[in-house]
């Protein structure tokens, strides 16, 4: 496939393309969707950092639209991983729904990993949404002995049985219903925040929601805590 102009910038920025074939696919929820897919290659290039993204080409409406999804649990040496879907109307999520095995889908490997955070953290406090679960899942293996606060905004009662990886001692899990555009989620993790936060310095933060819940909460996050230039992360994962 063609990427169009976006896909020409990407190249010239040294971007690398990849084909994945989907080895299976397992409904986690009624609204989550777990692909496999062997790499072609794409391991070596995106290396295995947590947090990890790539982004996937589909087409609509004639034209290539590119959108950007998580490694999970990627295994250098098969060169595979899997890519999990939150669904939802959209041209990403109806591909994944409909996917089966053997199906293809090309993907682009362009952008800095995320720098893991020095020193070692004290605390971690995650942030984030169903399309943020991977990336969460990856921060929290990488850190599993440090204690970490979660904030999970969850869709409905089927996010319920979503696999957040935290392990009972240093991980918190507080589960947030999505209400009034994440309104909610930025109302528990002020009036919280302040039970969860050890000390102000020894802190990472690390947000993604959608991308005005994430702003509001980045604002709150660098507020709180004293170097915010190095203690906070926060990327908008979607546009409502
Ligand atoms: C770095 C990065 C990593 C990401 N990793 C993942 C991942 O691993 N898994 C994952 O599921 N998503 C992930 N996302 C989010 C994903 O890229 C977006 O949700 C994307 O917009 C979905 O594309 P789409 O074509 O399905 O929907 P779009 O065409 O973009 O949007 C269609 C409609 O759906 C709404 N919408 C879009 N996303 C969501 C959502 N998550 N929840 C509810 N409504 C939504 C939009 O507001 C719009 O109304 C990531 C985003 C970033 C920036």
């Amino acid at each position: 496939m063609g990427h169009g102009w976006e896909g020409a910038v990407l190249r010239l920025l040294r971007a690398k393309d990849f084909a994945l074939t989907v080895t299976a696919s397992e409904r986690l929820t009624p609204d989550y969707v777990r692909l496999r897919v062997t790499g072609g290659g794409l391991l070596d290039a995106s290396g295995t950092l947590p947090t990890t993204w790539v982004r996937l080409w589909f087409r609509r409406g004639g034209r290539p639209h590119q959108r950007a999804y998580t490694l999970v649990d990627p295994d250098p040496a098969s060169g595979t991983f899997s890519l999990d879907f939150a669904l939802h109307a959209g041209t990403a999520a109806d591909w994944a729904r409909a996917a089966r095995p053997g199906d293809t889908i090309e993907a682009t490997v362009h952008g800095a990993p995320l720098t893991p955070p020095q020193p070692e953290p004290a605390q971690l406090l995650l942030i984030g949404d169903t399309a943020a679960l991977p990336a969460l899942n990856s921060l929290l293996d990488a850190h599993p002995d440090t204690p970490a606060t979660v904030w999970f905004e969850t869709r409905g009662p089927g996010d319920a049985d979503l696999p957040v990886r935290v392990r009972p001692g240093p991980h918190t899990l507080l589960r947030v219903p999505r209400e009034r555009a994440g309104a909610r989620l930025v109302e528990e993790v002020r009036a919280t925040l302040p039970r969860y936060l050890g000390a102000p310095a020894d802190a990472w933060a690390w947000i993604a929601c959608d991308t005005s819940t994430t702003r509001a909460l980045a604002t709150h996050l660098r507020a709180a805590l004293p170097a915010p230039r190095r203690q906070v992360r926060a990327q908008g994962y979607w546009r409502p």
